[in-house]
């Protein structure tokens, strides 16, 4: 693990242009030609290496950064989606039919959480939600019927960190596959090399960061990617969550400064959370010592990328919350809006937004109070000087003294 270093691997990714352009050219088709009508049945029937058919099979820009995802995140292949809830539900209904089970931490996405809790039973899928720090409960849970355990490598919204060399040992154990959504700490946590099966992000995130569109990914074997894209029988050749080869460009293009900008989140970010935990207010950051899961993240992570741009402060109710970030927005610190990874801080009460499907007596047992405001923070050049007017506002509305 300590070898690998992710951007190495996508920086060492050479592709040319048609007319040698220093970016792949963008193949603007949805169909391609055969010239010969035995080839197009061998491409229908999976044999046809390197030839395209259908742009919702696979598109060249598409393979490219399927290809670059793959080598970041150390997997023998990739597939892009057109968001990451895409690529969550094409993964999970390849993997488990009627009468299967999964296990799945209960801090996850609301997303995610509500396809699980709301959506699968219907087909007869259900899921078990659990802490996903108590592995005696974990295995306790496995059924004959246990396909998949899920979690996400850092929760959203509450910064557990999931163990996943102890979570892929059980799967091992269990033959059951691991599923991580990578989604808060892209180069910083490899989930693969930790054990994970398939390992998820939402683009539209971190990966992307200009907040300029959705996308996902699922990175896994070769084996696995060519199940999900069988024309009989793959999930995500039939249920088409495909994404178009415009925005693959240019979420590519923007994958080439993610090393940058994640040291630059995880610097601003610690900076902000020392300040403010020095200040008294109830910061939660994995690179805070004070991190129930600090340790645990140093132990897994590569350390150039930080403990990433994500911290969360608790500032008692909702009403405090709103004040808050009402007045942080009017002073240009940043916008409330939900989503994560962009140039500009974003911040939302995650109780109220991104977290809403999960049922307010849960949200509570899992730890999200109301007051619970979640920063993505931006890739502010003078930290300090965020730092001093971020302060400003909190004394305005009393939550500091
Ligand atoms: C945003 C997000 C998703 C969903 O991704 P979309 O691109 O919005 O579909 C899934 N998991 C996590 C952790 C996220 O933050």
């Amino acid at each position: 693990m300590e070898n690998f270093n992710a951007a190495n691997e996508i920086q060492d990714l050479q592709y040319f242009g048609e007319f040698g352009g220093v970016n792949p050219s963008i193949s603007d088709s949805s169909t391609y030609t055969f010239l010969s009508a035995k080839t197009m049945f061998d491409t229908f029937e999976g044999n046809a290496e390197g030839c395209y058919l259908y742009s919702r099979h696979s598109t060249p820009m598409n393979l490219y950064l399927a290809e670059a995802l793959a080598k970041m995140e150390n997997t023998s292949g990739a597939n892009v989606t057109a968001s990451g809830m895409a690529a969550i539900t094409t993964v999970l209904l390849q993997i488990c039919k009627g009468g299967d089970h999964i296990i799945s931490s209960r801090t996850i996405y609301g997303g995610t959480y509500a396809f699980l809790k709301n959506f699968l039973p219907a087909y007869n899928i259900q899921t078990s939600f659990l802490d996903i720090h108590n592995f005696n409960a974990i295995e306790n849970a496995i059924q004959s019927n246990t396909k998949v355990i899920y979690c996400e490598s850092v929760s959203n919204p509450l910064l557990e960190i999931a163990d996943l060399r102890k979570l892929s040992k059980i799967c091992k154990q269990y033959k059951i596959k691991l599923i991580v959504d990578n989604t808060f700490s892209p180069l910083s946590i490899s989930p693969a090399l930790l054990g994970a099966d398939v390992v998820i992000h939402s683009l539209t995130k971190f990966i992307n960061g200009s907040s300029d569109t959705v996308g996902g990914v699922y990175c896994g074997t070769q084996e696995f990617i060519d199940a999900t894209k069988n024309v009989n029988t793959g999930a995500s050749m039939l249920l088409g969550p495909t994404m178009d080869s415009l925005r693959s460009a240019s979420i590519l293009k923007n994958l080439r400064t993610l090393h940058i900008r994640i040291k630059q989140h995880s610097y601003n970010a610690l900076y902000l959370a020392e300040k403010f935990e020095q200040d008294g207010l109830k910061v939660s950051y994995p690179g805070l010592t004070s991190h129930k899961n600090h340790e645990l993240m140093t132990t897994m992570m590569h350390k150039d990328y930080g403990y990433g741009g994500i911290l969360t402060i608790d500032v008692g109710t909702t009403d405090k919350a709103n004040e808050l970030m009402e007045l942080m927005q009017t002073e240009n610190l940043g916008y409330l809006a939900v989503s994560l990874g962009f140039y500009k801080t974003l911040f939302s009460c995650s109780g109220s937004s991104t977290s809403s499907e999960i049922p307010e007596e849960e949200r509570a047992t899992m730890g999200i109070s109301d007051g619970l405001i979640r920063f993505s923070i931006g890739l502010d050049h003078d930290i300090e000087r965020t730092y001093q007017r971020m302060k400003a506002c909190m004394r305005t509305t009393g939550i500091l003294q």
